[in-house]
């Protein structure tokens, strides 16, 4: 190929040097076949610049796994697509605006998020709060504790997938929020709840919430102390989770003792919470499965896998218990009687 480009330039030089005596027109002429050539052969470059400087950009900023420097391996089973450290807060930012294989994550949090403060700022006001003249400060107050609880919790989930990437450290302490943010969906969600089932036993909504508070103070303790943010206590720590996802259960089988299984579907739209807990436990197990990306690597490394079906079904578990709260809410203003 290079042989080959000599002869023709070669050739050209000879060209020109032997049209000294052609007239001004066959120069211009030359000049614009010259040109054209210079412009064919200057167009088809530039393509191929463009072609791959665009593909420099794609490949300086999505990345395979072995790529990654070891702090951000994680899950093997997403081969391509990474942002690789960038140690660049603006870096993380402009990640923001191209496809990666967190961008799911980020906006699958970050929109609901914003979607929850809007309602605590304006929607819950101007829409329901009016039809229900009876609603006092703390019913006003345990609904936004809800909205606020969920706002916190996709604000910090959305943070942490867009900012992770800047360095380990960055990774670590994002983390962290995004588990105090889990914490406090946890929390929030119980205790806006077990406020409107309880409206009337005001002893037991207190106890729920000391016992709630309790739970996610020590959960908390848990995942901010340095000593447990290490492989080998992630066991320890889904235990803790686990434990206080699932001390839910303790205001509902009182309720259900205290008011009767039709009592408690009545107070707490107990439908919308069976359907809360199954988005959630779902979500759970998929992501600890790792599935589906488990079964076909690779397949899924952009759209599909299953920290974005776990974010999905999370945001389908809150708009179910958002739904609870206000049916809740809306029966306790209703001359509910049980
Ligand atoms: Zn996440």
């Amino acid at each position: 190929m290079s042989g080959l480009t000599k002869i023709t330039s070669t050739s050209t030089i000879g060209s020109t040097k032997s049209t000294t005596t052609v007239t001004k027109r066959t120069v211009n002429l030359n000049r614009t076949r010259t040109n054209t050539i210079t412009s064919s052969n200057g167009t088809s470059r530039s393509t191929s610049q463009v072609r791959s400087r665009s593909s420099s950009i794609f490949s300086r900023k999505l990345y395979s796994f072995q790529d990654l420097p070891f702090w951000q391996q994680d899950n093997d089973k997403i081969l391509t697509g990474y942002v690789r450290e960038t140690n660049s807060f603006s870096k993380c930012i402009q990640s923001l605006f191209y496809f990666n294989n967190e961008s799911v994550n980020i906006y699958s949090h970050l929109i609901p998020s914003i979607a929850y403060l809007f309602l605590s700022l304006f929607l819950i006001d101007t829409f329901l709060i009016p039809r229900f003249p009876t609603t006092s400060t703390s019913d006003y107050v345990f609904i936004n504790v809800f909205l606020i609880g969920a706002f916190f919790c996709m604000l910090c989930s959305g943070c942490f997938h867009c900012l992770k990437q800047h360095s380990e450290k960055y990774s670590n302490f994002w983390s962290k929020l995004d588990y105090l943010g889990i914490i406090i969906l946890i929390a929030c969600s119980m205790i806006s709840l077990v406020y409107f089932g309880y409206f009337d036993h005001l002893a037991y909504f207190k106890f729920f919430v000391g016992l709630t508070c309790t739970l996610a103070i020590l959960c908390s303790m848990v995942v901010m102390h340095e000593k447990f943010n290490v492989a080998k206590y992630r066991p320890l720590r889904a235990g803790f989770f686990a434990t206080f996802g699932l001390s839910g259960i303790i205001p509902l089988a009182t309720g259900f003792y205290i008011f009767g299984f039709h009592g408690v579907i009545k107070r707490i739209n107990l439908t919308f919470v069976i359907w809360e807990a199954l988005f959630y436990i779902v979500g759970a197990t998929l992501y600890g499965l790792r599935i589906p990306e488990s079964i076909l690597p690779g397949r899924f490394d952009l759209i599909g896998s299953s920290h974005q079906v776990f974010h999905c079904l999370v945001v389908a578990g809150s708009v179910c218990h958002l739904k609870a709260v206000i049916e809740s809410y809306r029966l306790v203003h209703s001359n509910f009687k049980n």
